[in-house]
């Protein structure tokens, strides 16, 4: 039977950084992965460009039962480490909004990064295995279609249930039940938000428009673009409320940012102008206008909007209440919200508190980032944590 210092399962974003630095520190690791090519979810990211990190990473970005449990990680390794690290490997790269990094050619660097610092720190990598049972007495023993191993450490590196399709399953959640650690509720994050039947009816010929806009779920708002889809509401802003959403909770959508819409309409009290063309001179593509308009029962010339029905108007544009009936799920959610309970673990080092030798990291734990670069920068923080650790 092998022996290792210290095995992984999942050669993800987490499990790559992990393996890198412990074998850099010189333990013997094995990096094991069901999935026969190697980090699908770095590759697909950013539209193919990873965006690996965000230079305003920090615990304010990212949603847990435990708010400050990221802060030690992301202390020990931060958004500027990895940036080093990038630099170090002469991958170019670009900030292309609100502090977000993506590689100028290919997320395919980030991954030949990882797999190359592996391979200099003598890591043993081997995918299309599948991991059965974990056992544990004085050491760990994982069965595998690759034979049976032991290991002084265990790091639990499987990520979250998004995107089943390229080999998210719930196997870390199921380990960390298995020796006593707790488990938050998982839902899909990053998420876009789907319309009740009558409203995807009634706002369907406004699928494709994309409008900077401040969308609002309680008392957390995000300024970006809203993208009306066929089903209902996307793009950044909805991604990024969607993980505050909770089913029932209704939306409250700002269209106009920029404006003061009441003063807006009043300025052109008693004009012929048609409502869908004030609107388009706002800003707003005309068919998009005419559209919502239509969708919300208001119509005709701006001169024929009477004073109340003007300052209704006003109100929903600054106001637009949606109430989603759901989201499109794991098939497409970036992440997965909830999982690993923080209370179970230390953030220090990773290593669950009663389980010695036990680790989790990256998206199985309960640590949601926002939108743009953060979740890859905690599987890079917490990776790295464990790595020094294990
Ligand atoms: P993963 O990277 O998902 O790795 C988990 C690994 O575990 C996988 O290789 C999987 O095959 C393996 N595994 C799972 N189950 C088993 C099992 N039973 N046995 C063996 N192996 C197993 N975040 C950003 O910060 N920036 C972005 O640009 C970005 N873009 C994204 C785009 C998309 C389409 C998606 C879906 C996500 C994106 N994310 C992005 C989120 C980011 O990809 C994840 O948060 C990050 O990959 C989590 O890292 P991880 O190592 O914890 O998990």
């Amino acid at each position: 039977m092998a022996y290792f210092d210290v095995i992984i399962i999942g050669a993800g974003a987490a499990g790559l950084m992990c393996a890198a630095t412990a074998g850099q520190r010189g333990r013997s690791v094995l990096l094991l992965d069901h999935a026969v090519k190697l980090a699908e979810k770095i590759r697909i990211s950013g539209g193919g460009r990873c965006n690996f990190t965000n230079l305003q990473a920090r615990p304010e970005c990212y949603l847990s039962e435990n708010s400050h449990f990221c802060r030690s990680a992301l202390s020990q390794f931060s958004a500027q480490d990895f940036i080093r690290l990038v630099e170090r490997h002469g991958i170019g790269y670009h900030e292309k909004t609100l502090g977000q990094l993506f590689c100028d050619e290919s997320s395919q660097q980030i991954i030949d990064m990882l797999d190359g610092l592996c391979r200099e720190a003598g890591v043993d990598r081997r995918m299309g295995v599948t991991v059965g049972a974990v056992e544990r007495s004085d050491r760990f023993r994982v069965q595998s279609s690759a034979g049976v191993f032991e290991s002084a450490s265990l790091v639990v590196a499987t990520g979250g249930l998004s995107i089943p399709q390229i080999g998210a399953t719930g196997f870390g959640y199921q380990l960390a039940e298995q020796f006593g650690l707790a488990l938050t509720p998982r839902v899909p994050a990053l998420v876009p938000l789907t319309f009740h039947a009558d409203d995807a009816a009634r706002f369907a010929p406004l699928a494709g428009v994309s409008l900077d806009a401040t969308a609002g779920c309680g008392k957390t708002r995000f300024r970006e673009n809203v993208l009306f889809t066929h089903k209902g509401l996307s793009g950044p802003a909805i991604l990024q409320v969607s993980s505050y959403w909770t089913p029932g909770q209704e939306l409250v959508l700002d269209l106009l940012p920029e404006l003061d819409a009441e003063a807006f309409l009043a300025e052109r009290e008693g004009s012929d102008q048609l409502l869908a063309n004030a609107l388009a001179d706002a800003g707003w593509p005309k068919r998009f206008a005419q559209a919502w308009l239509d969708g919300l029962g208001f119509g005709g010339r701006v001169k024929d909007l009477p004073g109340k029905r003007r300052r209704q108007l006003a109100e929903t544009l600054h106001h637009w209440r949606v109430r989603p009936n759901g989201s499109q799920g794991y098939k497409k959610a970036e992440v997965t919200r909830g999982g690993i309970s923080t209370r179970d673990l230390s953030s220090k080092t990773m290593m669950a508190k009663d389980v010695p030798g036990l680790f989790f990291i990256g998206e199985v734990v309960d640590v949601t980032g926002w939108l743009g670069g953060y979740n890859f920068q905690w599987a890079w923080s917490s990776g790295f944590v464990a790595g020094e650790n294990c």
